[in-house]
C-alpha cells in the first residue's frame, strides 16, 4: 500500500534522529491540504510552533496567514513545513548535520504532496532549496525552475516584521511577491514531456503523416 502524508507524520513524530529530539517538545511536521498546488518551506519551528505542533503560528505565522489572504487563499489550501521539524534550542541556526538528517522528510513531504509552486520563505530556505548562496534580497522578485516546479523565493515574514512589518521597506516586495506567487499558479501547468524517441523511423512517422507508410522507404 502507498504511504500517505498521514503515514510520514506518524512516523516522524517519533523520529530520534538528531540531537534535536532531545530538546523539542514535539515534531512540527507540516500542516495543510495533502494535494496543494503551493507549499512554503520555512527554516525550522520556534517556541510557538514546538508548543503547539503547527508551523507558522507565532506573529511571523500570523503575518503569512495574512498575505496569503491577500492573494484570496486560506491556510487549509496550501501546505506549511519547514526544513527542520524539531526546534533548535534557543532558536539558534540549524546544524549541517541536522539538515542532512531531516531532509529526507521533506523530500517524501514534495513527492507526495506534488506542489506546482514552492515558496521558500527566507535566506535559509532559499539557499538551501535552490543551493545557491545568493541573498534572499537578489533572488526574491524571480521564478526559478526547480525539478519541474517552479519556486518563488520571499522574505522571512520574522525578517520582515523586525523591519518594521507593514511600514518598513521590504513590506511592498513581500506584497509583489505575493502577487507573483498568485501569478504563477494561475498559468496553466506545463504539459508533461514527450515520449523518448525510441526510433527514427517511428519519428519521421510523426513528421510526416501525410506520407503513406510504402513512402517512407523511398528517403
Ligand atoms: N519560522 C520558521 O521558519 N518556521 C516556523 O514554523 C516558524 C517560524
Amino acid at each position: 500500500m502507498t504511504r500517505t502524508l498521514v503515514d510520514v507524520a506518524q512516523e516522524a513524530s517519533t523520529c530520534t534522529k538528531c540531537r534535536l529530539s532531545t530538546t523539542r517538545t514535539q515534531v512540527v511536521f507540516g500542516v495543510g491540504d495533502p494535494d496543494a498546488d503551493l507549499l512554503f518551506i520555512g527554516e525550522a519551528p520556534g517556541q510557538h510552533e514546538d508548543k503547539q505542533g503547527e508551523p507558522f503560528v507565532g506573529a511571523a505565522g500570523q503575518l503569512l496567514t495574512r498575505m496569503l489572504g491577500e492573494i484570496g487563499l486560506t491556510r487549509e489550501q496550501v501546505y506549511i513545513a519547514n526544513i527542520l521539524k524539531c526546534r533548535p534550542p534557543g532558536n539558534r541556526d540549524p546544524q549541517e548535520d541536522e539538515i542532512e538528517t531531516c531532509t529526507p522528510w521533506l523530500i517524501e513531504q514534495i513527492s507526495l504532496i506534488q506542489p506546482q509552486v514552492v515558496v521558500t520563505l527566507g535566506n535559509f530556505a532559499t539557499k538551501f532549496v535552490l543551493q545557491t548562496q545568493t541573498g534572499i534580497t537578489r533572488m526574491r522578485g524571480s521564478v526559478y525552475p526547480w525539478h519541474g516546479r517552479t519556486v518563488i523565493p520571499t522574505f522571512h515574514p520574522a525578517a520582515i516584521l523586525r523591519g518594521g512589518g507593514e511600514k518598513g521597506r521590504q513590506f511592498g516586495e513581500l506584497q509583489e511577491d505575493f502577487a507573483l506567487i498568485k501569478r504563477t499558479l494561475a498559468e496553466p501547468e506545463p504539459p508533461p514531456p514527450p515520449p523518448p524517441v525510441t526510433s527514427l523511423v517511428e519519428l519521421e512517422r510523426e513528421e510526416q503523416p501525410a506520407i503513406a507508410d510504402d513512402q517512407l522507404e523511398l528517403f
